[in-house]
């Protein structure tokens, strides 16, 4: 059954990249003043930022900090370039922990020219040696499957079913899944694998955004909610049946919306929050 309608933004999250022309100061004022409770902090915002600082005046501002975005990237073709995107995975828990960021977004990587299971076992890899500095910084890894249109470079885990087998086969409880509905809502297995996901204690987090048709951009072409053909209300019904009781994190990328007057467009996100999600 779909879920009820939202009826306030207690559960409102927004990545700052959805609002990419404010910057971290900017972007918590507006948000707090427009009534939104949590953001999701993409690690450019934090450059040049006193962390300490930075979470102060979130905290101040009344906002919780639900994730950071992203750590992955896992593959490549050489050791050395492995170990590098490992060393860069450490450094973002170091600043997840310091910001006060629960939950790293994992976009896991691929390799153009490689094959899909060898990025697959590096990714493995990869995770696997994060997990002892996951659990000491007390910050967990969520591995978000993208959408197929990006297994040539982004990533190689593109279902929810391979998220929830690498969780499984990783077992560890600093490991789980982001879903995003603009990545997962074609797949006619998506209820059941997400039914999978809460039952393993593996659902982290929520991403919302619409598919717009035609969308002529394959990476800032995002729909606002309801400008697209997502059932984002059922999915999040699904979400919910599942267990998850977290936020709903709206991550937008959209060169039409960053080329709009950002404070109209925050007041669209919540009308459509309200809406449609
Ligand atoms: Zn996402």
């Amino acid at each position: 059954m779909p879920a009820q309608k939202l009826k306030d933004f207690s559960k409102l999250c927004i990545h700052t990249i959805t609002t990419k022309p404010w910057d971290i100061e900017t972007a918590v004022k507006k948000y707090a003043a427009a009534g939104v409770k949590g953001i999701t902090i993409w690690r450019q915002w934090l450059e040049g930022r006193d962390l300490r600082q930075t979470r102060k005046m979130i905290h101040d501002e009344g906002l919780e900090v639900v994730s950071l975005c992203r750590g992955g990237f896992f593959p490549a073709k050489t050791t050395g370039g492995r170990q590098e995107a490992i060393d860069e995975n450490k450094r973002a828990i170091e600043e997840a922990h310091q910001i006060g960021a629960p939950l790293i977004v994992l976009v896991c990587g691929a390799v153009p020219g490689q094959p899909l299971e060898d990025s697959r076992k590096q990714i493995q890899d990869g995770i696997s040696a994060l997990l002892d500095e996951a659990r000491d910084a007390n910050v967990k890894l969520a591995i978000e499957p993208l959408h197929p249109m990006y297994a040539d470079d982004r990533s190689a885990i593109n279902t929810l079913k391979q998220a929830n087998d690498l969780c499984e086969t990783l077992n560890d409880p600093a490991v789980g899944v982001a879903v995003d509905v603009y990545h997962l809502w074609w797949d006619p297995d998506l209820q059941r694998e997400i039914q999978r996901c809460g039952k393993a204690d593996n659902l982290l987090a929520f991403h919302i955004c619409d598919w717009r048709t035609p969308t002529v951009d394959l990476l800032n072409d995002r729909g606002l909610m309801g400008e697209g053909c997502i059932n984002i209300r059922e999915i999040r019904g699904w979400v919910e049946d599942a267990g998850f009781s977290g936020f709903n994190e709206v991550e937008i990328f959209s060169n039409r919306w960053w080329g709009a007057d950002q404070d109209e467009f925050l007041q669209e996100i919540k009308r459509a929050y309200l809406k449609n999600a």
